[in-house]
């Protein structure tokens, strides 16, 4: 597989971004690559380390000592590697969330993650998600979506999806957090969330998985040209 399509999708946590992604990755044979996943695994070495997450110079300082790997297993999962570690599901634990979103308000941050995604994107056809994929990442991408959804209707997806996993929380902290990384990711001065100018906006609150997973493959299949495998 080479790089000859990139699809990226943007859009506020808890969108459906990473579900819907996948899905249509698999139907179409791409790579799916889940940008968010990497500013998790630099939030949680920053909070391991104890390292005031807003402070830029202490966290450039401890960026060179990371050493940050993505691979996918056989089931085709992406996982992520801290200095050898498999830290996939260590990331995941919601104030890891927020680790990840002050750290990735640093330009430096930034600027280090920028080349290990476009990487991706020359190496295979890509749908990638994150928040600045189509404005920044890729901004040549076929196919730019901006998923959004409304904050409480994210929440309460986002809570399903933590209670799946087995991770007790609340609806007003859920819905708090993500108001709070909204606010951050939206008005952050490097590389904000926001639609790209070429961009379709793709609102999900009154449309189910299926139907959400439908519509963007219809999209793909439109824009791109390509038809599913298998
Ligand atoms: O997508 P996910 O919720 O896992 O991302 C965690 C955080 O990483 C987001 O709140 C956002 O601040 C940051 N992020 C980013 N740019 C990306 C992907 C994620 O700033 N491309």
């Amino acid at each position: 597989m080479n790089g000859q399509y990139a699809i990226a999708i943007d859009g506020p946590s808890g969108a459906g971004k990473s579900s819907l992604a996948r899905r249509c990755a698999s139907r179409f044979g791409f790579l799916y690559v889940d940008t968010g996943a990497i500013y998790r695994t630099v939030g949680l070495a920053a909070f391991r380390r104890g390292i005031d997450r807003r402070d830029e110079a202490a966290v450039s300082a401890m960026l060179p000592e990371l050493e940050i790997r993505m691979a996918y297993n056989e089931q085709g999962e992406q996982r992520m590697y801290l200095n050898g570690e498999d830290v996939s599901a260590a990331i995941r634990m919601p104030e890891i969330s927020l680790c990840a979103s002050d750290v990735s308000a640093l330009p430096a941050v930034r600027a280090y993650l920028l080349e290990m995604q476009r990487k991706m994107a020359r190496e295979h056809n890509v749908i990638m998600d994150g928040r600045d994929i189509g404005t920044v990442v890729l901004p040549d991408a076929e196919l730019k979506i901006f998923l959004t959804a409304s904050a409480e209707a994210r929440a309460e997806r986002r809570l399903k999806e933590l209670a799946a996993k087995g991770v007790e929380a609340d609806f007003a902290s859920v819905l708090r957090d993500i108001r709070y990384r909204d606010e951050q990711d939206s008005s952050r001065a490097a590389a904000p969330l926001r639609p790209a100018r070429d961009s379709v906006t793709v609102d999900t609150t009154e449309i189910d998985f299926a139907g959400s997973e439908e519509l963007l493959c219809r999209l793909i299949r439109e824009k791109l040209g390509v038809e599913e495998i298998g």
